[in-house]
């Protein structure tokens, strides 16, 4: 009968995924709502996304007898995790769609690559260089410093970077480093981080999500809130036009999220992207009438893209596991029944058994009929959980 085609939904039955984390997970919820069934390969036992699946394939994202079971069980396979092996992608694309493709995941896995294609794109980004000599080291010009110094590949959660005030600093962290390829960016003056999330069919066909306004904490994303308080039409459709020509020159398919920085004179840069869906994005399971795992699923399936309607203004909040330790350091549970009695409150949790500091357990979106509501109601949850 031949490969079945995942460009015709009628065809693809089964929707697989390279990685068994939350993203993965809330990936398999909307699949299975649409009827498809879910496969997850992860190494893991346990895990966020293997637990809501119907079946798991339990190897490392390179083992040969993992790919080849999971293109025996899938019609067409996604990936919810940024560093997934590319050539496990392309192994996988050889003889199956796999959405997005190996070479643009390539792309938003290493910082060189990245910014070059902001670069190519048209989208500007904070002025930077490329470090991987002494020679590179000694060039660095003075005005990136003050810098950060992030390593070109497998950093998240503000890990792999180091903020260096002089040369000093510089030469010292990146011995730290190991002397790995790293960028050094000039440290910005942030007003704010955005964040916008676009979806790209096979034909080209995008829509996106609002633009998100993100708070950090330590490194890690702490707060999303819709709409972004304080922007102009003029910045949104800025933002939304980069992220969508970032999207088209990578003939991406799939969901894509682009960060940028809103500087304090007002211009827009591109920070970095991530080819999946984004944590900035969870608030669109219950707060519009798409989401960003919806679209997911129909980027991979050839299904139509309808742009998301955000039906109700919204704040996320992630629980990190910190959440589950008290002032001195014993293990607790936090008051769900309290957080629960808010109202318009949704309550995620992803299943992990084991808490720790800086994990991401969970999440809670909270929705109101305006802006001032879901943040009050936002203001309340936050004083609960402490
Ligand atoms: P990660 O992959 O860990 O998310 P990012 O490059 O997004 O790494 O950096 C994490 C955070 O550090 C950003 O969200 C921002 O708050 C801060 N940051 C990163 N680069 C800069 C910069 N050039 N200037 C100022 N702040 C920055
Ligand atoms: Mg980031």
């Amino acid at each position: 009968p031949g490969t079945p085609s995942a460009h015709d939904p009628a065809r693809a039955t089964t929707l697989g995924v390279m990685g068994g984390g939350q993203l993965g997970r809330m990936f398999v919820h909307a699949a299975q709502q649409l009827g498809y069934r879910t496969v997850v390969l992860e190494a893991e036992a346990d895990s966020p996304a293997a637990q809501a699946a119907h079946h798991q394939v339990r190897t490392a994202y390179l083992d040969p007898a993992g790919l080849a079971e999971l293109v025996r069980e899938c019609d067409a396979v996604t990936t919810e995790f940024e560093n997934v092996p590319a050539d496990a992608l392309r192994e996988l694309a050889d003889h199956r769609p796999v959405a997005p493709a190996a070479a643009a995941v390539a792309v938003c896995q290493d910082r060189v690559a990245e910014k070059a294609h902001f670069a190519a794109s048209g989208v500007p980004c904070a002025p930077y260089a490329v470090i991987d000599s002494e020679t590179a080291l000694a060039a660095v010009s003075d005005t990136l410093l003050p810098g950060i110094l992030k390593t070109a590949r497998l950093g998240y959660d503000g890990k792999g970077q180091v903020r260096v005030a002089d040369r000093a600093a510089l030469e010292a962290a990146w011995t730290d480093l190991q002397g790995v390829t790293c960028v050094l960016e000039q440290r910005l003056s942030l007003a704010d981080e955005l964040s916008v999330i676009v979806a790209r069919g096979a034909a080209g066909e995008v829509v996106h999500l609002p633009v998100q306004h993100n708070l950090h904490r330590d490194g890690i994303l702490a707060v999303t809130q819709v709409p972004a308080p304080g922007l102009d039409a003029a910045q949104v459709e800025q933002a939304v036009a980069s992220a969508e020509r970032i999207a088209a020159s990578l003939d991406y398919v799939g969901v894509l999220c682009v960060e940028f920085f809103l500087l304090t004179d007002g211009s827009l840069v591109a920070n970095e992207m991530a080819p999946r869906p984004h944590n900035s994005g969870h608030y669109s399971i219950d707060a519009c009438d798409v989401s960003q795992f919806d679209l997911q699923v129909r980027c991979m399936t050839g299904l139509p893209l309808v742009a998301p309607r955000l039906h109700s203004p919204a704040v996320m909040l992630n629980l990190l596991g910190d959440l589950w330790f008290d002032a001195e350091g014993r293990e607790r549970s936090p008051d769900w029944a309290a957080v629960l009695a808010l109202p318009g409150v949704h309550l995620h949790l992803y299943g992990k058994a084991q808490a720790r500091r800086g994990r991401k357990m969970g999440h809670l979106t909270l929705t109101g009929a305006t802006p001032e509501a879901a943040r009050d109601a936002a203001l309340k949850a936050g004083a609960l959980l402490g």
